[in-house]
């Protein structure tokens, strides 16, 4: 789960990492009082969205008056900001970071991941902060600084203190940079984070090091442990699909393909996939309604992925390990009713009672075309998808 800016920056400030004072904002007006509370003669109107590259795409204005920080307020909201990383219809700005300028001596990169080879959290730092980190990475790798952390010492002052070294953090500010990287560390360990970034990490005229921009991602399956991170949450950053889908704890997940595949485990909607690829099809979606699927979340399903205005055909791939066929098979039948099938269904069942289950779909007098085993159901939905 993703967060916005402001957000993360409440966060690092918990674990000791300064970071520009600033107010969140959702309208023009509050924006100006915001900069009033604030003080100072600089600020920075900041668009919040989960995105990075919000600068380049025009969505961090620098404000010298109350008037400018009202007009940044207003060019911003509403905007749909396009960046690298939002595709081309952009992101629609609902919400602000107001906050006072801070004054740039230079910009580092630091950033913290999973590194599953080395099962550990692994620190990475740059002198080539405030770019995009993809681009250092290509041109310029060895300007990239890896530090993999030992779990149970934790991030000692001696590995950090090198790192800040190597990316050329002056002498003076080293202590400084340590704290920031340890603030860091413990925020993302934690809070069971998968991915952090500070970019840009800045150094200021004062030689303090702070926080200038921060990015969150945060793993899913443990947010059960920590309802101050789901509090976070924002549903208009989410895609539509996959909201109504977690409603329904449906694991569902959009693609850019045109067929739909509704399946019941991971592994086999994986393997799904990569059949109806193998044929030449492209996938409309990942979606597992898990191991004991019901009626209504086979029906809940069938309507996701109706929702799809380009969805050519539905592929239904189950085996009936715990669930039976036959159960599966009344439950499409009863979504089909339901929803109004308005493309080809092409369903392969096998395990348990498959042939009650596919006799349930024969009897049913639905136009449901029936796959013998899983290549079989993959080639005849991708023809279907063409229309042969
Ligand atoms: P993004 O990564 O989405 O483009 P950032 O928060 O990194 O957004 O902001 C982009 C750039 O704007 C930064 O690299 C920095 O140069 C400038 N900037 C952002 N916040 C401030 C601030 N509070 N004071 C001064 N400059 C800022
Ligand atoms: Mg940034």
């Amino acid at each position: 789960m993703k967060i916005h800016e402001y957000q993360g920056k409440e966060i690092l400030r918990h674990f000791g990492v300064p970071t520009p004072r600033g107010l969140a904002c959702f309208n023009v007006a509050e924006a100006v009082t915001a900069a009033t509370e604030l003080g100072g003669a600089i600020w920075v109107v900041k668009a919040q969205i989960h995105a990075g590259g919000r600068g380049k795409g025009g969505g961090v204005i620098v404000a010298k008056s109350l008037d400018e920080v009202r007009v940044a307020a207003q060019t911003i909201l509403g905007m749909h900001l396009v960046t690298h990383q939002t595709g081309v219809e952009g992101q629609v700005v609902r919400r602000l970071l107001v906050e006072e300028g801070a004054q740039i001596e230079r910009e580092y990169y630091l950033g913290m991941v999973v590194d599953r080879e080395s099962q550990r959290v692994a620190l990475l730092a740059s002198s080539e902060g405030g770019m995009e980190i993809e681009e250092v990475a290509k041109h310029t790798p060895e300007k990239i600084h890896t530090l993999r952390i030992d779990p149970v010492f934790g991030l000692g002052e001696t590995d950090a203190a090198h790192t800040a070294r190597q990316i050329g953090i002056p002498e003076a500010s080293i202590a400084a940079a340590v704290l920031v990287f340890q603030g860091l560390y413990r925020a993302f360990v934690e809070k069971e984070a998968m991915l952090a970034e500070i970019n840009p990490l800045v150094l200021t005229a004062e030689g303090k090091v702070i926080a200038l921009d921060a990015k969150f991602n945060f793993d899913s399956n443990a947010l059960f442990r920590h309802p101050e991170i789901t509090a976070y949450r924002d549903l208009d950053e989410e895609d539509p699909a996959e909201i109504e889908a977690s409603k329904f704890d449906l694991s569902y997940i959009s693609l850019e393909g045109d067929i739909a595949c509704l399946v019941n485990g991971a592994g086999l909607a994986m393997a799904t996939m990569d059949i109806i690829k193998l044929y030449g099809g492209n996938p409309a979606n990942f979606l597992d309604v898990g191991g004991g699927a019901t009626r209504e979340k086979v029906t809940e399903a069938f309507k996701l992925m109706l929702k799809n205005p380009g969805l050519k055909a539905i592929l239904v791939n189950i085996f009936g390990g715990i669930m039976k066929c036959d159960v599966i098979a009344e439950g499409i039948v009863d979504a089909v009713r339901e929803v109004k099938l308005t493309v080809p269904l092409v369903v392969r069942l096998e395990g348990t009672n498959v042939d009650l289950g596919k006799k349930i779909l024969a009897d049913s007098g639905l136009p449901i075309i029936s796959g013998a085993d899983m290549a079989d159901a993959a080639q005849k939905v991708v023809a279907a998808a063409r229309g042969q």
